[in-house]
Order: C-alpha cells, then structure tokens, then sequence
C-alpha cells in the first residue's frame, strides 16, 4: 500500500513529490506519458518560484539555464519587477521542458518512484464494493469515511492512503472525485506556435494591439521564437484542429506580416476560460495546480502558482501521513491556496478584458498604463502577479537576510523543517524544529518561509503555533 499517489508528472506533481520524499514520506508519482513532453509551454519563473526553490537548495541548476528579464507584463503592459523585495527582482526565462527536467532530475535524486506510460482510469474506496465500479464510486473514495483510496489504472490498481490529483486543467482525479468546477466560458481563443523566423523583428519579445487583435513574437531561447495571436470576435471550437496554416493567416490578418515563419515546432492554442475546484480537498483526494484552477496564460501565472500550492501542501501532507498531525492540517491547504487561486483567476479575467478589442478598450488601456507607470501601483500588481505579496493569515512570508555567521535565513530552510529563531529552550517537547540564533529577532517560520509566530504574540501563543505546524 502506497502512502501517497500523485496523478501527474508536470510541474505541480514533481515539486510535491520532491516536498514530500524530503520530509522522508514514500511516494509514487503516476504518468500518463511514456516519455517527458518536447513541447515547450511555460515560459517563466517568477520571483516568489525563484525564492521556494531556493528555500530546498534547488535553484542553482535553474538560474544556470534561464535567463533573467527586469519585468514581464500585465494584460500586454510593461510591468516592471526591478524594485521588488526580494533577492531574486525579475523574471526567469525558462521554458516548461526545462523545468520539468530538472524537478524530475532532483525528485529521482530523492528517490522519488515515477511510474511512466500509466494512466489512471478510475478511484473507489476500500473495501472495494463488489462487482463493478458504481458511477460515483470515485466520490465515495474522495469522502471523509474511506480510509484508502483504490487508484484504477492501465497498469492495473494502486491502493493508497491520499491522492493528490496534479494531472492539470483536464483532471480525472478532480472529476472522479466528483469535485465541482464552476467559472466562466472561454471569450477568445488564441493560436500559439513554436517557429523559426526568417524575417524576425528587431524586439527579443514584442507584443502589439492592432485593430484587428493582438499578437506577440517572443524570443524564449535562440534558434526559435514563440508567436501567439487572438483574433476580435474569433473563437474556435475545441473540437476543430488547428495547423501552422492557420497561424500563419491569422497572423498575416491581425500584423499584416507572417515574420517569415517556417519550421514548426510545436503548434497549439489556449483561451481564456477561467474555472477552479471547489474544494481542494475531499477526503482523502486532493488537487493541486491546473486540475484546482485553469485561466488564460496571461500575466505568465500557472505553472508558479501550480509550484506554490505544491510547496504549501507538501509538509502538511507529509505530517499527517508522519502522524505528527491530525488531518485537519490538510483544511488549511485548501484554506489558504484557495483564495490565491481565485485571485489569479480574477487578475487574469481582468487581463482579458483589457485585451478585448474596441475604441473603449484602447481608451482604459491608456489610463491603466498611465497607473502602471507609477511605483505604487506598479508594485502592487507586480507584488500580486508574482506572488510576493501572498499572507496566509498568520503572516507573510519572511524575506531572505544574511545572518552573522555567514549563512543566509533561507538557506536553514533546505531541511524542510521549521524554524525557531532566538527562542531559548525546549518550546514543545518533541518538535522537530531548526533552531537558529544570532537571527535578532524572536519568530517561528514555516517549513514554506511563512511567519507562523513573533515574539509580540507572546510565549504562550508559540505553544498553539508550535502544534499544528511541526
Ligand atoms: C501557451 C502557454 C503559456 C504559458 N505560460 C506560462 C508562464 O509563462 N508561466 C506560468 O506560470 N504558466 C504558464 N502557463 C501555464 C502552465 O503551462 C500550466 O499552468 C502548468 O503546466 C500546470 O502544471 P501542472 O503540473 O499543474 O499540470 P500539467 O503541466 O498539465 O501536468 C499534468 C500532467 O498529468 C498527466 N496526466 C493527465 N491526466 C492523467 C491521467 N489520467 N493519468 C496519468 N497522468 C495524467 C499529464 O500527462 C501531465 O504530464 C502557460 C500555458 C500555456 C498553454
């Protein structure tokens, strides 16, 4: 019996699974995809991406192969990042291959179990009921009352204490579970091809409004470029296929040039339908990155947000499987990332509308760039949109310092255990917490970089803080 299966080999699976065997709990990843996908997608990190990997000793390999921009850009608005409070005050440009590749490359290094070429058909509950599987079998096996979860697959079943579904915006784990998934339809679709340019512009990334719509030519590495374009008034059924001929005419309609384009690598499309689960938890069955929320890829914030519930679930999931926590734990991973999500699908709904075409748009893009230009307001969407600014209730996250003996704060948290800053003593007995001194100041840090206690709190409140988070 396996303690936790995680559905999906994207970013959001592989960096659970690395939480997860760091904080010793087995762990079995299972793929639908026999060999790592070649299709380029994502394109960045952002800042608060930058800072967790950092905080597990990961980030080297990354900055190694990405390239850092000053800003990136809201609804096609130059955004800039430069000032924000953090060491790492851009975007990373790295495409999703990359990343994939190397979360994979540092969860086998873990010792991670990652089970390719399988796919998960089906969940029910255990015991088993007899004969065949009933329709809603699955939500019996996401209920409160089962005690394990029967993972059907091609391969055969896997039978586990939790499932988290990471198997992205299509989730069958998320509609076995019988987990809702409200929002709003899709009001344009864009076409997006990876392709070489025999006449490319003279910008590394361009992105322009035309009366016709909008279209952008980004330059993600050398040798290629990634041109996406949407088209006022066209949508295209899910159903139709669309080709390199296709991206070549709507670009031709909408920038009056094909830039040359020849050699694709990968063509493909995305909308701006905006949906997340309504609960993020059900039992034993969890969710995490595109298969808890999808929305348009503006503002560049899926793949980091996917990251960042990872990072909130992985020590929680990894206490209760420990014993060291009761399963309410896991309540607070839906608690504090589902309103993340719903925010980033409320900036990307934002992001859309100030793309649609239209005088009147044209006229509130004016007055927003106008607000965009100012520090303020430049820093408060870029604190949003990269996630800096995220607060868990009981406090934010702790930027990196250098402390005296030479080491800096998130370099302690590689362990993935708590700290306990300037505290003298034995606060709890048993806890397994860093102890750090020299720090300046009384505080208790999660294993995520969240303040989860001060000294202003008061001694005795460190006791209630202490409990639920080691
Ligand atoms: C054009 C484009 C540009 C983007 N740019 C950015 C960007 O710049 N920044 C950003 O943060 N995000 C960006 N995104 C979004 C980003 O690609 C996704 O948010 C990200 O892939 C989500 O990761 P995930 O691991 O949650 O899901 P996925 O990457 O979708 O991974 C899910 C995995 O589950 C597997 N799977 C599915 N079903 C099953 C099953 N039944 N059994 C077994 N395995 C299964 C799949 O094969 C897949 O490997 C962009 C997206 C697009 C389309």
């Amino acid at each position: 019996m396996e303690d936790v299966v995680i559905v999906g080999a994207g970013p959001t699976g592989l960096m659970l699974a690395c939480e997860l065997r760091l904080a010793g709990v087995d762990v079995l990843v299972i793929e639908r995809l026999a060999e790592p996908t070649r299709e380029s997608r994502a394109g960045g990190l952002h800042p608060r991406s930058l800072e967790v990997l950092d905080q597990r000793g990961m980030l080297d390999p990354f900055l190694a192969e990405g390239r850092p921009l000053p800003g990136t850009r809201f609804a096609g608005l130059p955004l800039d990042l430069s000032g924000l409070p953090t060491r790492y005050p851009f975007l990373l440009v790295i495409v999703q291959r990359r990343i994939e590749r190397l979360l994979e490359a540092r969860a086998r290094e873990l010792g991670v179990r990652i089970r390719r070429g399988v796919e998960v058909t089906g969940l029910r509950p255990r015991p088993a009921s007899a004969g065949a599987a009933s329709p809603d079998a699955g939500a019996a096996a996401a209920s409160a009352a089962a005690e394990r979860v029967v993972v059907e697959t091609t391969a055969g079943p896997v039978e586990t204490r939790y499932l988290v579904g990471c198997d992205g915006g299509r989730s069958v784990v998320r509609r076995l579970a019988g987990i809702d998934f409200p929002g709003t339809p899709a009001t344009t679709t864009s076409i997006l091809g990876d392709v070489e340019l025999a006449d490319p512009p003279a910008e590394h990334f361009l992105l322009q409004r035309t009366p016709r719509g909008n279209f952008s030519v980004l330059g993600f590495e050398e040798g290629w470029r990634r041109v996406i374009v949407d088209e006022a008034g066209a949508t295209v059924a899910d159903w139709m296929a669309i080709g390199f001929e296709d991206l070549r005419a709507m670009l031709i309609r909408v920038a009056g040039t094909d830039f040359g384009m020849h050699s694709p690598r990968w063509i493909s499309r995305f909308t701006d339908v905006a949906r997340q689960a309504a609960r993020y938890r059900c039992g034993r069955v969890l969710l995490a990155g595109d298969a808890a929320h999808v929305h348009s890829p503006a503002g560049g914030q899926g793949l980091n947000t996917g990251l960042q519930d990872a990072f909130n679930l992985g020590w929680k999931l990894a206490l209760v499987v420990r014993g060291s926590a009761d399963e309410e734990l896991l309540d607070t991973y839906h608690e504090e990332r589902h309103p993340v999500g719903a925010r980033v699908l409320s900036n990307t709904r934002a992001q859309s509308a100030l793309s649609a075409p239209g005088a009147h748009v044209d006229a509130l893009r004016v007055h927003v760039g106008d607000m965009l230009a100012t520090p303020d307001a430049t820093r408060e969407i870029a604190m949003m949109i990269t996630g800096l600014d995220i607060s868990y209730g009981l406090g934010p996250r702790v930027p990196d310092r250098d402390l005296p003996d030479g080491t800096r704060l998130f370099e302690h948290l590689r362990t993935g255990r708590p700290i306990l800053a300037d505290v003298s003593g034995e606060p709890v007995d048993g806890c397994l917490v860093s102890q750090l001194k020299g720090f300046g100041e009384q505080l208790l840090i999660r294993p995520d970089g969240h303040l989860a206690w001060k000294e202003s709190l008061g001694r005795e409140a460190l006791s209630t803080a202490l409990r639920p988070w080691c």
